[in-house]
């Protein structure tokens, strides 16, 4: 089976995670803080925040931008839940924006059009790794906070520099299906040294003084706790993992590139609108999403078809609202959500997929969706 993900692991992350066994320090420590110093220079922020992965970076940022009951954020629904979740974990309302169906994000109308009195914040999603317009987005909100759901993001670059530089919050996810992981885990970057410190407090129970620094100290340190907070805790054993595979990122960013370049290749002749860079960005093609045309088969049929020729592939994005755990949540109409969602299908990228894997692939998606596919490519 050709494996739609596989995260790119080797001899150096296991080296490093039995390192930090060794040391004995196996929580929160030395190398979370090099990890996020590392991070955060990797993406042009003044600090990084780890936490234990991206939901828990989201709610962070949300709760110190001061969302609570009676507030709206407007996000996404075509994203994976946790975007949304975040939302209610601040017991706000998510508000639902469509999306450009050629990026999958939230936009300056779309965002406008949904907006009311009650909006604290507006939540982008990097979907699938393309940059949204950032720039079109402030321009539309004013003052308005708005925080960067960059998950699948590491690596993609907005305007030439990379996404999420000049953020106010921007939250990222090591989970194995993005492209850097470390098992679990998050982090946060921000140029607000205010927001990063009180993040840092949240995350470790809302300590004055954190458990590393206490034992760096030598001495007796007495910690106070201010406010009733969370433990959102990146472990060392994480960020010894992280800080290999962020000097990896170059490498695994490049070669998906040159994958998601075949398939837009490969795939032009079927007639399928792809997933591409927009003219203001360049994707890390985190996920590889195609949509099927509108005489093709169901999704699911697709997908079984696939199967059945040895590839696995996955629906589109999913679409939040409608899951049930948003059923009867209101929502106004979401109809580029809808079409993509329900008529794209991701197909595999990973570091080590073969030309001939990605020929049976392609060769497999025309079969199930009745067109005819091109030759493949020479060599
Ligand atoms: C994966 C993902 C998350 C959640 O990340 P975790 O680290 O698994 O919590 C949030 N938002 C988006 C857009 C994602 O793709």
């Amino acid at each position: 089976m050709i494996p739609v993900m596989r995260p790119l692991l080797g001899e150096e992350e296991a080296q490093a995670v039995a390192e930090a066994v060794r040391s004995g320090w196996v929580a929160q420590g030395p190398r979370v803080a090099e990890f996020e110093k590392a991070f955060a220079a990797s993406v042009g922020a003044d600090h990084g925040v780890a936490t234990s992965n991206c939901t828990t970076a989201l709610h962070l940022c949300l709760y110190v931008l001061g969302v609570g009951s009676g507030d709206e954020v407007i996000v996404p629904s075509f994203s994976f839940i946790a975007s949304a979740n975040a939302v209610r974990y601040c017991g706000a309302t998510p508000v639902f924006a469509d999306i450009d169906p050629a990026t999958g994000n939230i936009t300056a109308e779309t965002v406008t059009a949904v907006r009311t009195d009650a909006t604290k914040a507006v939540m982008v999603v990097h979907q699938a790794g393309v940059p949204a317009d950032v720039n079109a987005l402030r321009t539309a909100l004013g003052g308005l906070p708005l925080v960067q759901d960059a998950a699948c993001a590491a690596g993609s670059t907005l305007y030439g520099r990379p996404t999420g530089e000049g953020a106010l919050l921007a939250a990222w996810s090591f989970h194995p299906r993005k492209l850097l992981t470390t098992g679990e885990g998050g982090m946060i970057t921000t140029d607000d040294e205010e927001l990063a410190a009180r993040m840092r407090r949240l995350r470790e129970h809302g300590m004055s003084v954190s458990a590393a620094d206490r034992h760096a100290a030598g001495r007796a340190i007495v910690e106070e706790y201010g406010e009733t907070a969370f433990n959102y805790r990146m472990t060392d054993i994480q960020a010894a993992m992280g800080l290999v595979q962020l000097r990896r990122l170059p490498t695994i960013v490049a070669r998906r590139r040159e994958i998601a370049a075949r398939y837009q290749e490969l795939l032009a002749p079927l007639g399928l609108q792809t997933v591409r860079d927009p003219e203001y960005a360049t994707s890390n093609f985190q996920s590889f999403w195609v949509v099927l045309p509108d005489a093709a088969p169901p999704v699911a049929d697709v997908l079984a078809a696939l199967a059945e020729a040895g590839v696995s592939a996955r629906r589109g994005i999913m679409a939040a609202h409608l899951e049930p755990a948003y059923a009867g949540h209101p929502h106004g109409p979401l109809p580029a959500t809808e079409h993509l969602t329900t008529r794209s299908v991701i197909l595999p990228v990973h570091h080590d997929l073969t030309d001939a894997e990605q020929d049976t692939v392609v060769a497999a998606l025309a079969a199930a969706i009745g067109v005819a596919a091109a030759a493949p490519a020479a060599g």
